[in-house]
């Protein structure tokens, strides 16, 4: 693995870093603390090319590598995870998935607005009763009149009140199991469609989340994305690019963690010296360091195996899997660092923890990953208990 990067890969990191202090942290603390989406920020983001960036060209999109995609995840994730849900959700689940899976007509009436940031998009595969097993989903989509009708629920859906349209995962046959689920393009403003914002979150307060109502839906036949049957697939190929955001993003709140453990405890004195001078203080940094830098190369390891077109969930997973937890730990020790100060918003690390728990959850919880992780060992699927 190559672990230089290239001038134009330097270039892009240093300019989606410069516009993450400019733009995204400036901000973040207000976002949280109002429990407010800044859609005008998801706006500059798509201004930006970070919307889309692995999109082709002729779509919209930058046709950056994903190595590169991984930089400027990390950048936004060190500013403001909310925002970074943006990048992530729009990018990999929602664009990655109508460009590899979706018809020339989809892509052209779609991919463009994404990229640009003039529309944003959902990912609608969870449901109250759905949730690490996404194969049970239930929402139904029946044929009618040459198209579909599709009745039911999603939950936890990241930018469901806001997008324009949502990637919406129902079964077609309750008979064929996973092999009956397929995936619909579906416009918000269809009849029908009804969001509820969720309230209370312990963090990622400034990401939208939403309960979506799906009530008799019509759609015309070619909003289909993909094939019937084709489903389990295009989410599984979903998430193994938004995982990958989710751990690129966790990197950026590491090094967030120790940018701001290192300023502090070299400012901060108690008993005539900085906290730095301290030999457990300077554990506790040299601990997020090394956390840092083993997740960011496991990052850096899947983005290579994507642009070189190998196979790569199992490193995926493992990614998502270090980064995620790396980030809960390293926030938390970063709050340890800060002492009382490092309670409250003034200072980003108690936003960096509630911001980061949420990251070993969705998009496969740990378990998750680790069970996909024992399977590439072993050869033994494990997700299952065996039953009678
Ligand atoms: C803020 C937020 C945003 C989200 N955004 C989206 C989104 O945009 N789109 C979307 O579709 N979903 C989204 N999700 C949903 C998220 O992906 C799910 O919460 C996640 O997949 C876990 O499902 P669950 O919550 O139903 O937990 P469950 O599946 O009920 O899991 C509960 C516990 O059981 C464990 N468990 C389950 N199965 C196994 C097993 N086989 N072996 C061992 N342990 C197991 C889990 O690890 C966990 O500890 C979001 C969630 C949150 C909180």
């Amino acid at each position: 693995m190559d672990l230089d990067l290239t001038d134009e890969q330097r270039l892009i990191q240093d300019t989606a870093r410069e516009f993450t202090d400019r733009e995204v942290v400036p901000r973040a603390r207000d976002s949280d603390r109002a429990a407010r989406f800044d859609r005008a920020l998801a706006g500059k983001l798509g201004e930006m090319g970070y919307l889309g960036a692995p999109v082709a060209e002729e779509y919209g999109g930058r046709g950056l590598d994903y190595v590169t995609y991984g930089l400027i995840v990390e950048q936004v994730g060190r500013g403001d995870s909310a925002m970074r849900t943006v990048v992530s959700v729009q990018t990999s689940l929602v664009c990655g998935t109508i460009e590899r899976w979706g018809s020339e007509d989809q892509k052209r009436a779609w991919l463009p607005r994404l990229c640009s940031g003039d529309a944003l998009g959902c990912f609608a595969l969870t449901e109250p009763d759905s949730g690490s097993d996404a194969a049970s989903l239930r929402t139904r989509a029946t044929r009618d009149d040459g198209g579909w009708v599709i009745s039911g629920q999603k939950m936890w859906i990241s930018l469901g009140n806001v997008a324009e349209v949502a990637l919406v995962f129902a079964q077609t046959d309750p008979e064929q199991g996973h092999r009956g689920l397929a995936c619909f393009l579906v416009p918000t403003s269809s009849d029908g469609f009804h969001t509820q914002e969720i309230h209370g979150k312990l963090g990622l307060r400034a990401s939208d989340t939403a309960a979506i109502s799906l009530d008799e839906i019509r759609l015309p036949a070619d909003a289909i994305l993909g094939e019937i049957g084709d489903g389990f697939k295009v989410a599984m190929s979903a998430l193994d690019s938004g995982r990958y955001s989710v751990a690129a993003g966790c990197v950026g709140i590491c090094d967030g963690c120790v940018e701001a453990s290192v300023e502090y405890s070299t400012d901060r004195k108690q008993f005539g010296v900085p906290v730095a001078s301290f030999q457990l203080v300077q554990e506790l940094i040299a601990d997020m360091v090394v956390r840092r830098d083993a997740a960011r190369l496991l990052v850096r390891r899947a983005g290579a195996l994507k642009d070189k077109g190998e196979p790569n969930t199992v490193e995926t997973s493992i990614a998502k899997l270090y980064a995620t937890e790396a980030a809960v730990e390293c926030a938390n020790a970063a709050i340890q660092v800060h002492g009382g100060s490092g309670y409250v918003d003034d200072h980003p690390v108690e936003r960096y923890l509630r911001d980061a728990r949420v990251t070993t959850l969705y998009e496969g919880t740990s378990q998750i990953q680790k069970l996909i992780i024992g399977r590439g060992a072993t050869g033994v699927d494990a997700m299952r208990p065996h039953q009678e």
